[in-house]
């Protein structure tokens, strides 16, 4: 459909470089093709040029200074992608990687998969190039008051609220949190992800691996299976795959590996939890540490797979958990899930799986959960903390757990019938793309011309 095609290429054209951007724009755009034949509608109101355009893109600089006194710049971004269904909602990322164009991807993933929760957020996503590994705390410290410093005058808790993500957890956002209430002299919740003193929601800390967990056993169940008993290769060490792992060993699966950017652990035992939440939650160290307490298990150094693949991929399971970053899973590591027995993949991480990974889980009809479905239990449990906020409650584990539970069956349920609905029953992809889309494509025209 030239519609489709021309509104990509005037992307690469406008927006140049921005090559996880286009990734995932080219896959939201192609599921939608078959929307778009059944009816003209979404593109008499060009909604397809609308969507892919951020609202606003904020960029800053952010000057802080080391334990050495230097003074260090960073660069800082806020993109408010889409405001059609609610105040800009998503979280925020320190990582090295980062670019204009890697915000520009989750915020645009973080539309629809904000859509599919069925609350009120839109979608939005900030960061900044900041390499927290090896800081002092008070590094840590400064830096995040610099760069709330700026975002301050962008952010409110009707307007745009964000929350953590890769290299940003509790420590960052009470620092973050701190500074936005000496600033403008407001005990309010523009940020989630809070500590449970102070304004945040239990279980959100949880809520993203619990959910991708919840997922999967939605995706087993409609297959006439259980998690139970079940050998899971989980990726990633940080809170995502650390409670993608304890909500698998509570319903008696068996994670037996994780890996961080330096290597991967396998532990045929089960992954030793404790363990694994001291090295990476208190003393924040490598994960090569697990052997000296468990000696049994295996570490595989990243550079065993240079180019292409993940040492995680490469073993013998049924279920896995893609919890590290985008496009950490290629084709090669697909054939190799397929080959050695996996028939279940939920996404922890946003966009872990590259396209033709994502194909080839298609073609071969495994139960496959796409991260913008699969992990929204995060962002979902982040807008029940803004529900609490702004009520002045604390719910009960029980409450937010049963609402998450819910949530994450309803995100699968939508998935599901949407493809059916469109002739592809099991391309979870396709269901969720539609179904998030056609919210907040709704939405728009609703709103009219803005
Ligand atoms: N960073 C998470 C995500 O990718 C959570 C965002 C939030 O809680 O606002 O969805």
């Amino acid at each position: 459909m030239p519609y489709v095609h021309d509104t990509l290429e005037r992307l690469r054209k406008s927006s140049p470089a921005q090559t996880e951007f286009y990734q995932a724009a080219e896959e939201v755009l192609e599921c939608l093709r078959p929307l778009f034949d059944r009816d003209p509608y979404y593109h008499d109101h060009n909604i397809i040029e609308r969507i892919v355009e951020p609202e606003r893109q904020m960029m800053f600089r952010i000057c802080w200074t080391g334990d050495n006194g230097r003074v260090y710049v960073n660069k800082g971004y806020r993109v408010q992608f889409n405001s059609a269904l609610g105040p800009y909602k998503g979280g925020l990322r320190f990582h090295p990687s980062v670019t204009s164009g890697t915000i520009k991807f989750l915020g645009f993933e973080q539309i629809f998969k904000n859509a599919l929760t069925g609350l009120p957020i839109g979608g939005g996503k900030g960061g900044s190039d900041f390499d927290p590994k090896d800081k002092s705390d008070n590094e840590i410290m400064r830096f995040c008051q610099a760069y709330m410093s700026e975002l301050y005058r962008h952010i409110g808790p009707t307007s745009d609220v964000p929350a953590g993500d890769i290299g940003v957890g509790a420590r960052e956002i009470g620092y973050l949190y701190g500074q936005y209430k000496r600033l403008t002299g407001r005990y309010e919740g523009v940020l989630t992800g809070k500590g449970l003193d102070w304004g945040g929601s239990i279980g959100r800390k949880e809520a993203t691996g619990y959910g991708a967990v919840y997922f999967a056993q939605n995706m087993l169940k409609a297959r006439g299976e259980n998690i139970e008993g079940k050998t899971c290769l989980v990726s990633g060490a940080g809170n995502v795959a650390i409670y993608t792992i304890e909500k698998l060993l509570a319903l008696g699966a068996n994670p037996i590996t994780c890996s961080d950017s330096r290597g991967t652990i396998v532990d045929n035992n089960g992954i030793d939890l404790a363990l694994l939440k001291e090295l990476k939650e208190v003393k924040r160290t490598s994960l090569e540490q697990y052997l000296t307490k468990r000696p049994k298990a295996r570490y595989i150094p990243a550079t065993d797979y240079p180019d292409d693949g993940h040492a995680v991929w490469r073993l013998k399971a049924d279920v896995a958990f893609p919890c590290a970053t985008q496009n950490e899973l290629t084709d090669t590591d697909a054939k190799a899930l397929l080959q050695n027995g996996v028939t279940c993949i939920s996404e922890g991480a946003n966009m872990p799986s590259n396209a033709a990974a994502i194909n080839r889980f298609l073609n071969a009809n495994i139960a496959y959960g796409p991260g913008k479905a699969a992990n929204a239990g995060g962002v979902a449990t982040s807008q029940l903390e803004m529900a609490q906020n702004s009520s002045m409650e604390q719910w009960p584990l029980v409450k937010v757990d049963a609402k998450l539970k819910d949530i994450m069956a309803n995100i699968h349920q939508q998935c599901a019938d949407t493809a059916e609905e469109f002739g592809e029953p099991n391309n979870l992809v396709l269901g969720a793309n539609i179904a998030g889309f056609r919210k907040v494509a709704n939405a728009m025209i609703a709103q009219g011309v803005t």
